[in-house]
């Protein structure tokens, strides 16, 4: 679909990127995924990941629960199958084969009939969009609460109603996805996102999908860095697997959250905890190279699951990619963050970004001049225009002067670009052409 046998390198990937296939596979793989009922734990992870595990290589990992990790502890599993609020004739007016939304998640088994108002304390809806769902957690406080619609709750008037949530919560295992592709060099880029939301596409789903297309398309051509994907639960996954692998975080060159990634918003890049690592560098020149308008954040240290790899103790060189950062789209957390919320066009669009991203970070390095003293003779070498060059020609010439200029053995290419404002790969080609032509080192 885009040349798959062909490609040979990441730009090569990029020059044959056919937006509209991949935006339909990227909408189409949501498609599949949006009806489980995910969790931090349990069986809706185990078969998200068993449906990536037949797209990418993906080792999963099974973690019991109790088990210590740093300051906190893997928790109970928690598994459903079915859960209601039924009135007095039977009929069901909360029902979770409809949505897996109704059912607080991580909520504790309950059987039993209860008044209305007892129910009340248990019911969550938004008054403001009184046809959405809300979605919501009690992962570390026993706890049992269903979810819906405002209408739907103005509509209970009986004094008694009978609740079941048929789950359960007994030591299990955490479930961790990770699928590695090793390069010519142990040092890695990490990519991560988190897999424990149930029935919601931009918060969560669209980063998933999109690690698993960039996964697929990386997996087909040579690499220099060596590659990491991360499905992990937030929190707590991220939390284990860095508690399990705290030894190998000393490859990861580059790192990027992956999240909201599907909305129609412009695209957003919030930096790592260190505010000019090399991640930082590639987002920024990236994003501000794409012509779009896009926004930069600095760091906080709450958000996704940068929050733990950029923790003190690690300070990893890991940012966050976004669309519309979460919290800031008023379907965050609720039923319209659906199938329709997230478009075929973004999350192309998304990808693209994040292949323009590794293209710098696989096309990167840092070159020395052999003739630094004065201009080398580039019109004699047939590659300085005698009339003057114009258009791409005329560029392709000026980046050739700049990578001559700075290759000082301190500047990147990279950072000849950001100077220079000129594309990253037309500065890297000069810098290829520079260098068949015997006048780089490095
Ligand atoms: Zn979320």
């Amino acid at each position: 679909m885009i040349g798959r046998a062909t490609a040979a390198s990441v730009s090569e990937i990029r020059e044959q990127f056919d937006a509209s296939a991949l935006g339909v596979e990227l909408h189409d793989r949501i498609r599949r995924l949006f009806p489980i009922c995910r969790s931090i734990t349990g069986n809706g992870v185990r078969q998200t990941l068993r449906l990536l595990a037949s797209e990418i290589d993906l080792v999963t990992r099974e973690i019991p629960s109790g088990t210590r990790v740093f300051d906190w502890t893997v928790p109970k599993e928690w598994n459903i199958a079915d859960a209601f609020v039924k009135d007095r004739s039977g009929r069901r007016v909360v029902d979770f084969a409809s949505s897996n939304l109704h059912v607080v998640n991580y909520s504790i088994p309950v059987h039993r009939t209860v008044s209305l108002g007892e129910l009340q304390e248990h019911l969550f809806s938004i008054p403001e969009r009184p046809d959405w769902i809300p979605y919501k957690t009690s992962y570390y406080h026993a706890n049992w609460g269903f979810c819906l619609s405002h209408r739907e709750r103005e509509r209970l008037r009986e004094p008694e109603y009978e609740v079941c949530i048929e789950s359960s919560l007994e030591d299990g295992h955490l479930t961790l996805g990770e699928c590695y592709l090793p390069g010519q060099q142990a040092d890695e880029v990490l990519f991560s996102c988190h897999v424990c939301h149930p029935s919601l596409c931009n918060d969560n789903l669209s980063g998933v999908s999109v690690a698993v297309s960039l996964a697929r398309l990386l997996g087909q051509v040579q690499r220099r860095y060596s590659y990491r994907f991360l499905f992990v639960p937030g929190t707590i996954g991220a939390i284990t697997w860095l508690a399990l692998n705290a030894d190998a975080t000393r490859h990861i060159r580059y790192g990027l959250v992956l999240a909201c990634l599907g909305d129609r918003g412009t695209m957003t890049y919030k930096r790592s905890r260190h505010g000019r690592a090399g991640i930082d560098a590639v987002a920024e020149h990236v994003l501000s190279g794409a012509g779009a308008p896009h926004e930069i954040q600095d760091f906080t240290p709450y958000g996704y699951d940068e929050r733990q790899y950029c923790s003190p103790g690690f300070n990893l060189p890991v940012g966050v990619l976004s669309r519309t950062p979460w919290g800031r789209f008023p379907e965050y957390h609720t039923s319209a963050d659906n199938l329709d919320f997230v478009t075929p066009d973004a999350l192309a669009d998304s990808l693209a970004r994040c292949l323009d991203m590794v293209n710098v970070i696989e096309g990167n390095r840092t070159y020395t001049n052999g003739n630094p003293c004065c201009e080398p003779q580039l019109g004699r070498r047939g590659l300085y225009g005698s009339m003057g060059g114009h258009g791409g020609a005329r560029q392709m010439e000026e980046a050739l002067l700049w990578v001559l200029n700075f290759s000082d053995g301190t500047h990147s290419l990279l950072e000849i670009a950001d100077r220079s404002r000129l594309p990253f790969d037309v500065v890297r080609r000069a810098a290829e052409t520079l260098r068949r032509h015997g006048l780089l080192d490095g």
